[in-house]
């Protein structure tokens, strides 16, 4: 390769720092490291309503704890800054108002209710939803008089009527793509900043990304982005799309089944080595019926991306217990495991919060690891005869973890003053008293009737772990629901 290899990660600020990010960041490390390139982070930030700080930190604490290093990022700087988009949106405007210009892109008027109401006729035809064009051949001035008037509008680019589209990709090959099927895409937004299809157009060219390595859901992206590239005249990148993670059912790796976020694995006490083995072994085919254990080099050594299994990764923990377990035993001094004992213990202060907490409580030290132990321990998978003693009914006491879990998943903060207020404003809604509506979470989130303080509690175990142990205490009531009906999840695969 001529060009010096540039490549990049684009997470989005939104939630959990998931593990699909990890796995596409080993893919783009081996990648740089394979051509002696370079390895960009940029924060992908242009949806404001769903993104967060808080966010954005536990994705560069979780890469950093994964052993991942980057030359160029928001954090660190670089020639190419800056690295996170909304700080870019002057820079878009300009790309945006050319592209308008040359008759690439076009001003949309439509307001959400008819494109609400398109997509309703569209789907009763049977046909996917796509924007029907109303705005595509308004005049010049029609649209300045309207933009003038105040009315609300996007931009959206035009999209050939007839064609295919077809491009190499470095996993899945040649892939082609009728432009029937693409969608003109809205590329500014109402607030003036751009959509993800035109920062990242905008950005892999101005920060010299010649290989982009994401995951599968975005092939289907490809075309918008090509059209793109030629819109401006720019040269189109390499494209290496990785294989969804699956479920061990197939279906697409879903918080809802499994544990994406890598908060969670690292409050569980895996070993950044082993979690990184665990995704390499997604990559590099082992002998028959032996997995390998790899570390970095070897994994840079090996990874071919015509290797690549297309069909997707299943996503089982047992395999990363497994490889967990021999780097443990097998792979780690007596002085590294005390070490990494202690790293894992007072990770983010938890042992010295824990103990302080347990302070609260405590009669004599010897009290302390049935005290502290909720704090330390993983996952909880409770039974139904926990709950039993509770005077909520059954329906009650599944709402009242519906409504926790959500608050674990939603509320920007994660403090114990924050948790506690929220818990506390459920009392209404769900009629039930403060006293008994922290009854099941106790037993949920400590494993027992009574504890440590709840909410202070919650704060050390963090959200990640908090939901986990929420969403398996809601299991336990769910179970007695009648199944769902087979094959819902199916539409993913
Ligand atoms: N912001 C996108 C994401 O979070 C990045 C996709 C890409 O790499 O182009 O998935």
């Amino acid at each position: 390769m001529h060009t010096p290899v540039r490549v990049r990660i684009a997470p989005s600020p939104t939630g959990e720092p998931h593990i699909g990010t990890a796995y596409t960041a080993l893919v783009n490390e081996a990648f740089a490291k394979q051509y002696g390139g370079t390895f960009v982070v940029r924060v992908e930030d242009t949806d404001q309503v769903r993104s967060t700080k808080e966010s954005e930190d536990a994705i560069f604490s979780s890469l950093k704890w994964l052993g991942f290093e980057w030359q160029e990022g928001p954090d660190i700087g670089g020639p190419y800054g800056p690295y996170r988009q909304t700080e870019r949106r002057e820079i878009y405007k300009k790309y945006v108002n050319d592209l308008l210009e040359k008759g690439h892109a076009f001003v949309c008027f439509c307001t959400p209710e008819r494109l609400d109401t398109m997509r309703a006729i569209q789907k009763k035809l049977g046909k996917s939803p796509k924007y029907d064009g109303q705005c595509l051949n308004l005049s010049k001035e029609e649209v300045a008089q309207r933009i003038a008037a105040g009315e609300p509008h996007v931009v959206r680019m035009k999209v050939p009527t007839e064609g295919v589209c077809t491009f190499h990709d470095h996993v899945f090959g040649e892939i082609s793509i009728p432009y029937a099927d693409v969608d003109m895409q809205v590329i500014m937004k109402g607030d003036g900043l751009p959509t993800y299809h035109l920062a990242v157009v905008v950005d892999d060219h101005l920060m010299k990304i010649t290989h982009v390595i994401r995951g599968e859901e975005w092939l289907s992206s490809v075309p918008k982005h090509i059209l793109l590239h030629q819109y401006f005249g720019f040269a189109v990148p390499e494209f290496m799309h990785l294989p969804v993670l699956r479920n061990p059912d197939r279906t697409k790796l879903s918080k809802r089944k499994n544990h994406t976020s890598i908060s969670w694995f690292e409050r569980q006490g895996y070993l950044p080595v082993a979690v990184r083995n665990f995704l390499m072994s997604f990559f590099v085919q082992a002998a028959e019926g032996e997995e390998e254990m790899l570390t970095n080099e070897e994994f840079y050594a090996k990874f071919k991306p015509e290797n690549i299994n297309r069909a997707g990764a299943v996503f089982d923990l047992q395999k990363l217990d497994w490889f967990n377990g021999r780097w443990l035993r097998e792979r780690t001094s007596d002085a590294d495991f005390l070490q990494q004992v202690q790293a894992w213990a007072t990770q983010r202060g938890t042992l010295k919060q824990a103990l302080l907490l347990a302070k609260t409580r405590i009669g004599k030290f010897a009290d302390l690891p049935s005290l502290v132990g909720p704090l330390l321990s993983g996952s909880f998978t409770p039974t139904a005869e926990q709950f039993a003693g509770l005077k909520t009914t059954p329906a009650q006491t599944a709402a009242i973890l519906a409504a926790a879990l959500e608050i674990a998943e939603k509320s920007p903060q994660f403090t114990a003053e924050v948790l506690w207020e929220k818990l506390k404003a459920l009392e209404e809604p769900l009629g039930v008293k403060a006293r008994l509506i922290t009854a099941p979470l106790f037993i949920a989130i400590g494993g027992k009737a009574q504890g440590l303080p709840l909410t202070e509690s919650m704060a050390v175990l963090g959200r990640a772990l908090c939901r986990d142990r929420l969403r398996a205490a809601l299991n336990v009531f769910a179970e007695a629901k009648p199944e769902q009906e087979p094959g819902t999840d199916d539409k993913h695969l």
